[in-house]
């Protein structure tokens, strides 16, 4: 008798599907004979300048250590995060990117027989990182596109045991002011944990909607900010993100992390690009006269798109956007369908270089003519 193994994996799993990356380069150049530097990639959030040389010159060095183990409690990155961010080391945990840490979140935390609250339209990993343990999912429905936190907190049960809040989100690009977040902490019940994932919080530098997840700890125990270095750092190879908690939170969280998650390149590169404030305001910059471009093009186009915070824009092309999607791949522009989000409409673009904005706004209206918005 044959046996269907899938059908041993553990019930959340097989509820699974997987995470959707965006298109890599080298992938399109292979199906279209494309070639590499013909291509545009706006798919997945990447930053448009390419690495600091601070942080590659950093890597280049930490090369020569590969074959030894990383510092598996990564003391100079962790010195140099807790200055940077003005908490104490003993309040950080570190990861492979900070899904690794979302991932690590869940797994401490939640299990079967539990629940974890997400929004309608939020970042995909939630649902992973929720199912992948047996736990639960919520997911609680959008509003105006963004997180409906008060009917996130209304839907909290003797069950809930996380709350995954993503500030920017990702793909719609909302946000919430500190004041809504404020008002979201004080009617969850702290024995319910929230993650506050600020994955593009640098974007929000000098916005009104800045929030200050960090500061929020001092006042709410059972926050966990997260962050990464794959957005504006411009690290997103190198897979390093972290949590910033309570040390007594932190201290479970480090129970349960693989011990060297973050390589020894990875650790130098992030220490090093701290450093580079410089860079880290070119990005800021860059990123925002290439949303105005983007806009800019969208209305022209007569587009809507949904006003986004980070370093993206979710533009509606209409019913047809798995065409229009194809169509820009054709002309060796690749972005990201967002139907898998609950999104049919929408694609998801990200903010380029001027030329790569550009670029891609020539193929949309190229495409849109043959398909029709
Ligand atoms: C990109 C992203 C992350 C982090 O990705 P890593 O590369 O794993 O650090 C986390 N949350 C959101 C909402 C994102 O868009």
């Amino acid at each position: 008798m044959s046996i269907d193994y899938q059908t041993l994996a553990v019930e959340g799993v097989q509820s699974l599907t997987p995470y959707q990356p965006g298109k890599p380069i080298e992938e399109l150049a292979r199906e279209y004979g494309l070639a590499p530097d013909e291509i545009v990639k706006l798919a997945s959030n990447e930053n448009p300048l390419g690495p600091s040389p601070v942080a590659l010159e950093a890597a280049r060095e930490a090369l020569e250590e590969m074959c030894r183990y990383p510092d598996g409690n990564a003391f100079a990155l962790k010195q140099a995060l807790a200055r940077y961010l003005e908490v104490a080391p003993s309040q950080l945990t570190l990861g492979n990117g900070s899904n690794d840490v979302l991932e690590v979140i869940a797994r401490c935390f939640a299990g079967p027989g539990t629940e974890v609250i997400y929004s309608q339209h939020a970042f995909a990993v939630y649902p992973l990182a929720t199912l992948a343990i047996g736990a639960s999912g919520v997911e609680v429905p959008a509003k105006n596109w963004g997180h409906d936190l008060d009917a996130m907190a209304d839907a909290v049960t003797d069950q809930t045991r996380l709350i995954f809040v993503a500030n920017p989100n990702n793909p719609t690009g909302t946000v919430e002011g500190e004041a809504a977040i404020r008002a979201f902490l004080d009617k969850v019940p702290p024995r319910v944990l929230v993650v506050l994932d600020e994955a593009y919080c640098e974007y929000l530098h000098g916005s009104d909607d800045e929030v200050d997840g960090i500061g929020l700890l001092q006042q709410y125990r059972n926050l966990i900010v997260t962050r990464t270095f794959s957005k504006a750092w411009g690290l997103a190879a190198l897979r390093v993100g972290y949590a910033v908690s309570s040390p007594s939170i932190a201290d479970i969280l480090n129970r349960v992390r693989q011990p060297f998650n973050v390589d020894t390149v990875a650790q130098a590169a992030a220490t090093a690009v701290l450093g580079d404030q410089d860079y880290l305001e070119r990005s800021r910059e860059v990123n925002r006269l290439g949303l105005q471009q983007l806009e800019a093009g969208f209305s022209e186009l007569g587009l809507e798109w949904i006003p986004s915070a980070g370093n993206f824009v979710a533009v509606d092309v209409g019913d047809k956007a798995q065409d229009v999607f194809e169509g820009l791949l054709e002309q060796g522009v690749i972005v990201r369908p967002v139907a898998g989000y609950g999104m049919p409409r929408h694609l998801r673009v990200t903010v380029g270089l001027p030329e790569e904005n550009e670029r891609f706004l020539r193929a949309l209206a190229r495409t849109l003519a043959n398909h029709g918005a």
